[in-house]
């Protein structure tokens, strides 16, 4: 079962001074799963993800990622390793053009053939950052500036891609495309890892979850099982 993980973290844990934000946390993620992280705000997932691709530092922990330690890389050099992050609140640059933020997604692939092909396939997911590709990315609707984010993970060429809150802010319908995205991008072979709080779309899609509350995993399941756990409800109601 380890043997097959892509990323096996082990015993994270992630300190802002005295806060102790992540307390000792454990999971895999297998290759062409999509795992959930669910929990109350504050419970510590971001800076899980955060702390996965190298943007903050562990206190402790290992993480080891398709066969090599890679605990506190350099994130630059996990993206090139193939380990890319969407951020929450999209972190795109408004004043410059669609194209010019795909492209800086693919400042760490060196093959020119491998960024023809991420062209390629993210025009091909995302038709309307085409036809928009020449505009300035602020005026984009919150909607296709969450598209353009995700578009410029997968211009790396990610084998795993962390979605941190990929639906935040966004109205229900485009909530629904978001979704349907991550299943297409299943279908192009991305393993993913979605921090969610729009739990009920989140575990239509997931294969698997962990739930946190306070730092820690407090329940592990699959996306059924998680359905029918109180601590789902329990890490919501209770803070974090
Ligand atoms: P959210 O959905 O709000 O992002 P979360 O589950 O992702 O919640 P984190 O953002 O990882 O939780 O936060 C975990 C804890 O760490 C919280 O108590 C938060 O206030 C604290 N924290 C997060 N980032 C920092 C920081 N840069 N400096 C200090 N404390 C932080």
């Amino acid at each position: 079962q380890v043997a097959s993980a892509l990323l096996t973290a082990t015993s994270l844990k992630v300190r802002y001074g005295a806060v102790e934000a992540v307390r000792g946390i454990d999971f895999e993620i297998r290759a062409g799963e999509i795992v959930a992280f669910l929990g109350a705000n504050g419970a510590g997932k971001s800076s899980t993800l955060n702390a996965l691709v190298g943007l903050v530092a562990l206190a402790s922990g290992k993480v080891v990622f398709d066969g090599h330690e890679i605990t506190n890389g350099k994130p630059e050099t996990l993206v090139s390793a193939g380990l890319t992050l969407s951020p929450e609140g999209r972190r795109i640059f408004p004043t410059l053009s669609v194209a010019d933020n795909l492209r800086m997604g693919a400042y760490s692939v060196v093959s020119k053939q491998k960024v023809a092909e991420a062209w390629e396939r993210v025009f091909e997911l995302f038709p309307i950052l085409y036809e928009r590709r020449n505009q300035l990315s602020g005026t984009l609707s919150g909607g296709q500036q969450q598209m353009l984010a995700v578009g410029r993970a997968l211009m790396s060429g990610p084998r795993l891609l962390l979605l941190d809150e990929p639906s935040l802010g966004l109205a229900p319908k485009i909530v629904e495309q978001i979704f349907e995205l991550i299943v297409r991008l299943r279908e192009h072979e991305v393993t993913m890892a979605i921090v969610e709080q729009n739990v009920a779309m989140c575990l239509e899609v997931a294969d698997r979850g962990y739930v946190m509350a306070s730092g820690r995993i407090v329940f592990q399941g699959n996306a059924s099982e998680l359905k029918s756990t109180t601590f789902l409800q329990d890490a919501y109601l209770g803070g974090n």
